[in-house]
């Protein structure tokens, strides 16, 4: 909630600011003659249009689930980050079109002291505020306050150019105005390319945060009764939803009643520490049992051979079936995990020919 209200009051700022600095640019703009000034108001008017955009989002992303919705709205706010990034891309390609149509074609124009002023204080304000909003929203984790952050940012480099053209055209009678405005476009372009694709790949879906990950095992790991924690998973439905499950590897003579309790606990513990919903799985390892032992030291060591293996976990032998279980997580380069996991039964077995085996291939979805 706390969150939600940062992201609108520094939004409200923007549209404030945005608007003041609309209407001195275009007088300014209508007073001197120049594009690039009047093209910088319509800027800075879209950059209002953002910041109502963040607000828009923020407000629909904190809508209670419903039925149709069971893990809320908050990826509403990714989307709203997608837009913005849309918006800025926009304005790039016609700065860098507007921009063109000055090279081929210059214009006349006035600029006098006092407008170029304006446009300095202009300067000035956007960058403070756009270097504010940007490091708001990496604080606070919010896409969409990083990527008007950085577009006012961008915006006030952009003013910047057109000021330092004016200047030029002034002093030394070259109209320069036209050829930065290319190269500030570039820039422009491609960090909006940049924040597209950041917003995009969050709704793609992200491998989880490895700092969370860490946090999370060690929180799991914490029981004494928890011998290894494996099979991460976590699913983001905005930055405050995060669903998830792991695997925990506990003693196999631990009854169903003290595994029950363990689990509600640490589902309590996580839930409270790292706001995370997790379901937890099984493993059994085996009471100590020196011909086992050995078994998983071979298994270990046949496992070692192959790099594109990640991890082996999950060992147990049941006596009374002889089956032996264990899953292996293979690296994503990895492009024949079928043909490994053939070998390493295949050395396995002709070891301890008296067993079954049933062996899992694991994503590796989380450090
Ligand atoms: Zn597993």
């Amino acid at each position: 909630m706390e969150r939600n209200k940062i992201i609108i009051k520094t939004s409200i700022m923007g549209i404030i600011v945005n608007i003041i600095l609309v209407i001195f640019k275009a007088i300014v703009g209508l007073f001197t003659n120049s594009i690039a000034i009047i093209l910088d108001a319509v800027n800075n008017l879209s950059d209002a249009i953002s910041s109502i955009i963040t607000i828009i989002g923020t407000k629909l992303s904190t809508k209670k689930p419903d039925k149709e919705h069971p893990y809320g709205h908050g990826r509403i706010e990714y989307i709203a980050s997608v837009i913005i990034a849309a918006i800025v891309l926009f304005a790039g390609i016609t700065s860098i079109k507007e921009s063109f149509v000055k090279i081929i074609s210059p214009e006349e124009t006035n600029y006098t002291i006092v407008s170029l002023i304006i446009v300095s204080v202009a300067v000035i304000v956007k960058y403070i505020f756009g270097k504010y909003v940007k490091s708001v929203g990496k604080k606070i984790k919010s896409q969409s306050l990083i990527a008007s952050g950085t577009d006012a940012y961008m915006d006030s480099i952009l003013s910047f150019s057109t000021l330092v053209a004016a200047i030029i055209s002034m002093t030394l009678n070259i109209g320069i105005e036209g050829y930065l405005g290319v190269i500030i476009s570039i820039i422009i372009i491609k960090s909006s390319i940049e924040m597209l694709k950041d917003g995009l790949a969050t709704i793609i879906g992200l491998r989880a945060d490895r700092e969370l990950t860490i946090k999370l095992k060690k929180i799991i790991n914490s029981f004494k009764e928890v011998e290894g924690c494996y099979d991460i998973t976590l699913h983001n439905y905005g930055p405050s939803e995060i669903i998830g499950s792991a695997h925990i590897q506990v003693n196999d003579d631990m009854k169903a009643k003290e595994i029950h309790m363990l689990s509600k606990k640490i589902q309590a513990k996580v839930y409270q520490e790292l706001n995370i919903t997790l379901t937890i799985g099984i493993y059994a390892s085996n009471t100590s049992n020196e011909k086992f032992e050995l078994i998983k030291n071979d298994l270990v060591k046949i496992v070692k051979k192959h790099k594109e293996i990640l991890q082996l976990h999950g060992f147990f032998v049941d006596p009374e079936s002889n089956i032996i279980t264990f899953d292996l997580i293979f690296d994503f380069e990895c492009k024949n995990e079928e043909e490994i996991k053939e070998r390493v039964l295949n050395d396995i077995k002709e070891k301890y020919p008296d067993y079954e085996y049933f062996i899992v291939v694991d994503k590796d979805y989380a450090d």
